[in-house]
């Protein structure tokens, strides 16, 4: 028989596929259970059996039968071997949830980047996308002569050896891989593309990571001095980011794209001679944004390494308030086990959700947090005259329509 590993190794398997192969082994283990005791088993029984085909099936049988009688101490001993057989059956239920929930965990979604001087990087681009294609893997990259930015998704042998293919090049050993497990594949599409820039910032060369960038700090470092006295905690994320989550009295910056942090910053001059711990999703921006304030005169500068995906992974999120927004199809995750919180609010309603939408119409595209009623409502439109508009796209249940997203 072929393990269920096998399948995966070859060949990435929906979630009705994996649901059907739980399905026809547990079928299978209990039909060979049956077929064990078969000789002491009463007709009725092996009339069910012909209709075993799966857990619901399977919990059918474990309800009392109504065609025994009651009383007799020929019944009673009947009933004390039904009790033993729903044991049994109740046992094997569980195993195959069990089974279920080790399931659940099939793919892996990593997120990773590299400042490193790639002189070839537009001539790399393609031959990374045709290695990626061949591997089956799904996910967007972008490589630039400053370095490599990307988050794939795929199985934990095709990630492992998307890792190895990546650290093969000596000028981008030592990524800091943030692997996350995942129940389904985080993307629709393979891209690679050549850019300017791995994370739009319009700094371009005026900034260097690999000369000189703020001090990282592990994350049970960053928890540590993220309350002192002193110490600022700036988000370096876009409006849509931080709406949905964000640390705990961080500063955070009225900006739609990265783009715009330059310009912002100017603001904060009164800030120069405080301690500023910087995070962002990933730790890519904080790289740029934390080079750029110490270009600006500010004068101790630190980077949470890893960003809040990794301090989630290390620390448990402790104060990270609401979910982190991440650039890939599950949209948002969670991050803080320790004291969880909300704060997004629906855009219409002002329920306190995380959900996050996109405007149904695509004029409009606008990235909210809804709730899932004024979704309905809404037909996935934030407003009326959206919802009313020639280009608006038939609601689905996600409420998030796929767009080019990507960290910037
Ligand atoms: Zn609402
Ligand atoms: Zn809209």
């Amino acid at each position: 028989m072929l393990h269920l590993y096998d399948f995966l190794a070859v060949q990435p398997l929906s979630r009705e596929e994996q649901k059907a192969l739980v399905y026809s082994q547990a079928a299978a283990s209990a039909e060979g259970w049956i077929r064990g005791r078969r000789s002491r088993r009463p007709k009725a029984f092996a009339a069910k059996r012909k209709s075993l085909q799966g857990r619901a099936d399977l919990r059918a049988l474990t309800q009392p039968d109504p065609t025994k009688g009651r009383g007799s101490p020929k019944n009673s001993r009947r009933k004390t071997a039904a009790i033993k057989k729903d044991k049994k059956i109740l046992y094997l239920c569980s195993l195959i949830f069990l089974h279920n929930i080790t399931l659940t965990i099939m793919y892996q979604t990593l997120l990773y980047y590299k400042y490193a001087h790639l002189e070839d990087a537009e001539e790399m681009a393609p031959k990374h996308l045709e290695f990626c294609k061949d591997l089956g893997i799904l996910g967007r990259i972008i490589i630039a002569n400053e370095g490599l930015n990307g988050t794939i998704s795929g199985t934990p042998e095709q990630c492992q050896a998307y890792m190895d293919y990546v650290e093969s090049d000596p000028r981008l050993k030592g990524i800091h891989w943030k692997i996350d497990e995942v129940e389904e594949l985080s993307f629709v599409k393979m891209h690679v593309r050549y850019k300017a820039e791995i994370v739009n910032s319009g700094l371009y060369d005026s900034v260097d990571p690999t000369k000189e960038t703020g001090k990282h700090l592990q994350p049970a470092e960053f928890k540590a001095l993220k309350d002192q006295e002193d110490v600022v905690v700036i988000d370096m994320r876009s409006n849509y980011e931080h709406k949905l989550g964000r640390f705990k009295g961080a500063i955070t910056m009225d900006i739609d794209n990265f783009r715009e942090f330059p310009e912002k910053i100017k603001e904060m001059d009164h800030l120069k001679d405080k301690k500023v711990l910087t995070y962002c999703t990933g730790g890519i921006k904080c790289e740029k944004a934390s080079a750029y304030l110490i270009q600006q005169g500010f004068q101790d500068v630190y980077q949470l390494h890893g960003g809040i995906i990794n301090y989630g992974k290390e620390v448990g999120g402790e104060d990270f308030e609401g979910d982190c927004y991440v650039f890939d199809g599950r949209v948002h995750v969670p991050v803080n086990t320790v004291n969880p919180s909300v704060i997004s609010r629906c855009y219409n309603c002002g329920k306190k959700t995380t959900r996050m939408v996109n405007c149904c119409n695509s004029h409009c595209n606008d990235h909210i947090v809804q709730c899932e009623s004024c979704s309905q409502e809404m037909a996935g439109a934030c407003s009326v005259q959206c919802k009313a508009s020639d280009f608006a796209r038939p609601y689905n249940e996600k409420g998030f329509y796929r767009k080019q997203l990507c960290e910037d």
